[in-house]
């Protein structure tokens, strides 16, 4: 008893110096490049020593320049649409701990916080929860009579489709918006900001994004990036790939596809994937339209027969259209109504008249800026086991009965309570990729299925389920990955145009409108 006492003392120890000595050292990296045959190799030098011949020793790179990216069938299209006219191929290397959070400077209270917020396996029984599912099956059968089979399985499908093209495993794309940084663009998929600080370092261009570029990448399944894929220009890409659990190596293909405007039009039959991948779309470009429709639409509006049209640059190698592209503008028709979302030069969607899509979220979901009681921490450490036991959201030591406000517009997506974990919990859902959690409320104010504006209350803070001390434990997701909620890049927010910008949007507006009749 008393040796695991001690061993666990010793793990927990050990652990904390893992940790403290990550923000030490970030700059052990030396790098030496060598040009070689048009290719120029990053050599990684791990002892403090550089020794620029050892670059001369490193095997491989010739093989390596041969490799087709083998992530997933997914990515083949890449390496058989494009002509590679001129590739270059480079190894960057990431030392160990490079991509670990740093350890946050701000202080846990542990009257205040919550160690296992995880969402246990199933919900439990109270007379709140008794009544939630009463209310939602008798929604369910009102719903049921008021849809005909056929209008519900369009929208279901619509709905997997929306769901599909966003998350298609670990595949994630963005568009670059002025402002940018990469860690804006990593973060879509729930990376830390290390990752791109690392490959910024590594690869100077990276830092200095461009509006309009695109990026489509792939973690693996411990959520680590593995390929990225980056649309310098028309004539450019470049490609990250993983070799070994520290090197990236990178590909320059120049391009020489030739690249036209497209208007596809087609009609939802049920099937929409496949109604947009017959017209020649890729699930990027689906994932594309499905982000820039997301404020836009209440899918739940879709039926079949509605109509979409949507303004495409593509790339053409040999006449041939490839997967590479921009959706520059798309409109639905459902019913008597269209809705559109217009790319302008900023690389956000806007609507026709220049409006922003959404009305933005607020940093916190309250009246007032709360007492932070503890930080969001992927590494955070169990203070009893001394075992990692991650953070996915922030804490907010507040008083019991504090009214929590949706921090915009949304759907109450699930409402529940874990005597054991998560206590009373409500889960919204902001467009197609954002999700906000709130744990531990002592009443909620909402039910599933419910529409919430912006800044409406939705529930009660409090101390429910497992918690030691009042708080509210807030998560916010993108595509269903936790990022911290105080640091995000917030959606929508200062995406407004400024006036001249504005002017030149609506002069663009109007001609892609007539661009985009049925
Ligand atoms: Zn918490």
């Amino acid at each position: 008893m008393f040796l695991a006492a001690m061993a666990s003392i010793f793990i927990g120890i050990v652990l904390m110096l893992k940790q403290q000595e990550i923000p030490n050292n970030p700059s052990s990296v030396n790098v030496v490049t060598s040009e070689n045959n048009g290719q120029s190799i990053i050599e990684p030098q791990n002892t403090l020593v550089a020794e620029s011949s050892t670059a001369e020793e490193k095997p491989n790179s010739a093989d390596a320049s041969l490799e087709k990216p083998n992530v997933t069938s997914a990515l083949e299209h890449i390496s058989h649409s494009t002509i590679m006219a001129n590739e270059e191929l480079t190894y960057i290397d990431i030392q160990d701990g490079e991509f670990d959070e740093p350890e946050s400077n701000e202080t846990t209270d542990e009257n205040a916080t919550s160690y296992e917020d995880d969402f246990i396996a199933q919900d439990d029984i109270d007379d709140e929860t008794i009544e939630r599912i009463q209310n939602e099956a008798a929604q369910k059968n009102a719903q049921q009579e008021k849809l005909d089979p056929e209008a519900e399985s369009a929208l279901d499908s619509f709905l997997d489709v929306a769901d599909e093209a966003l998350r298609i495993q670990n595949q994630f794309s963005y568009t670059v918006a002025r402002g940018d940084k990469l860690a804006d663009v990593l973060e879509q998929s729930g990376l830390s900001a290390n990752t791109a600080k690392v490959l910024e370092k590594k690869f100077p261009q990276l830092a200095n994004l461009s509006t309009g570029q695109q990026f489509y990448w792939v973690l693996d399944k411990d959520g680590e990036l593995e390929y990225m894929n980056w649309l310098v220009s028309e004539k450019e890409e470049k490609i990250f790939e993983r070799k070994s659990k520290n090197q990236f190596s990178v590909q320059t293909i120049q391009k020489e596809g030739v690249w036209k405007q497209d208007v596809v039009k087609g009609t939802l039959n049920g099937d929409f994937t496949s109604s947009l991948k017959a017209q020649g779309l890729s699930n990027r470009q689906i994932n594309q339209l499905a982000a820039g429709l997301q404020w836009q639409i209440a899918t739940n509006k879709l039926k079949k027969g509605d109509k979409f049209v949507i303004l495409l640059k593509r790339e053409y190698i040999n006449g041939k259209v490839t997967e590479l592209g921009n959706v520059e503008a798309i409109r639905v028709v459902s019913g008597k109504k269209s809705y559109y979302a217009i790319q302008a030069d900023n690389g956000r969607y806007y609507s026709l008249h220049g409006e922003t899509l959404g009305r933005g979220f607020s940093r916190y979901p309250l009246q007032f800026t709360p007492r932070v009681s503890s930080p969001f921490n992927p590494r955070r450490l169990h203070p009893v086991t001394r075992r990692v036991a991650p953070h996915k959201g922030v804490d907010f030591g507040l008083p019991v009965g504090t009214p929590i406000i949706a921090p915009a517009d949304g759907v109450v997506e699930h409402v529940a309570y874990q005597a054991n974990g998560a206590g009373r919990y409500i889960k919204l859902r902001h467009g197609g990729q954002y999700t906000t959690v709130y744990m531990h409320l002592s009443r909620q104010l909402v039910r599933p299925g419910q529409t919430v504006k912006k800044g409406e209350r939705i529930g009660l803070s409090g101390n429910t389920g497992r918690s030691t001390g009042p708080h509210l434990h807030y998560e916010f997701h993108i595509n269903g990955r936790p990022v911290n909620p105080m640091t995000v890049k917030l959606p929508g927010t200062g995406s407004g145009m400024p006036e001249k910008e504005r002017k030149a949007f609506l002069v663009k507006a109007r001609k892609i409108e007539a661009q985009l009749k049925l």
